[in-house]
C-alpha cells in the first residue's frame, strides 16, 4: 500500500514512504552609505513541505499491527525531521550570510557576489541534504521499515 502511493522524490524519481520538500528563497536590499554600497535589508523565505502516509480505519486494525505502525511512523517522521532541520540550517546559513557580507565600491560586484555566495550555499545545503538520505538509505538505517525479518 504505502510503495504504491508513496510521494515521488523529484531527484531520483523513486517513491518513498516520506517525503521533505524545500525550497527557499531570499530578498534583500542595497543601500549606498558614503562611498560604498551596503545591503540595508534582507528577508529569507524557507517553504517547508514533510509528506507522511496515514493508515486510514486504524482503530479497526489489530493491536500488534498498530503498535508496529506507531514505530515505523514515529521512525519515519524522526527522518523527516532530519531533512527540516538540514533546511532550517540553510536559511540560517543565508540569512547569515547576508547580514555580514559587507560593502563594495561596485554596486554590480557587491550584486554578483551576493548571488555567487548565496548559490554556492543553497548547493551546498542540497548536497548535505541528499548525503543525509544516502547516509541513512532514506531513512531505513532509523528504523524505517515495515518488512517483516525473514522466518527460519
Ligand atoms: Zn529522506
Amino acid at each position: 500500500m504505502i510503495d504504491r502511493n508513496g510521494p515521488v522524490n523529484k531527484d531520483d524519481g523513486k517513491q518513498y514512504d516520506g517525503l521533505t520538500e524545500w525550497s527557499l528563497t531570499w530578498d534583500y536590499q542595497l543601500k549606498r552609505r558614503g562611498k560604498v554600497w551596503i545591503v540595508s535589508g534582507r528577508s529569507v523565505l524557507l517553504d517547508i513541505k514533510v509528506l507522511t502516509p496515514r493508515w486510514t480505519d486504524f482503530q479497526n486494525t489489530p493491536g500488534a499491527l498498530r503498535t508496529k505502525w506507531r514505530i515505523y511512523r514515529a521512525n519515519l517522521l524522526r527522518h523527516e525531521e532530519g531533512h527540516v532541520k538540514i533546511a532550517l540550517r540553510a536559511a540560517e546559513a543565508i540569512d547569515k550570510y547576508l547580514g555580514v557580507c559587507g560593502a563594495s565600491l561596485s554596486l554590480d560586484k557587491l550584486k554578483s557576489d551576493i548571488e555567487k555566495n548565496t548559490t554556492a550555499l543553497l548547493l551546498q545545503y542540497r548536497k548535505i541534504d541528499q548525503g543525509y538520505d544516502r547516509r541513512t538509505r532514506h531513512g531505513a538505517t532509523q528504523g524505517v521499515t515495515l518488512k517483516r525479518r525473514p522466518a527460519n
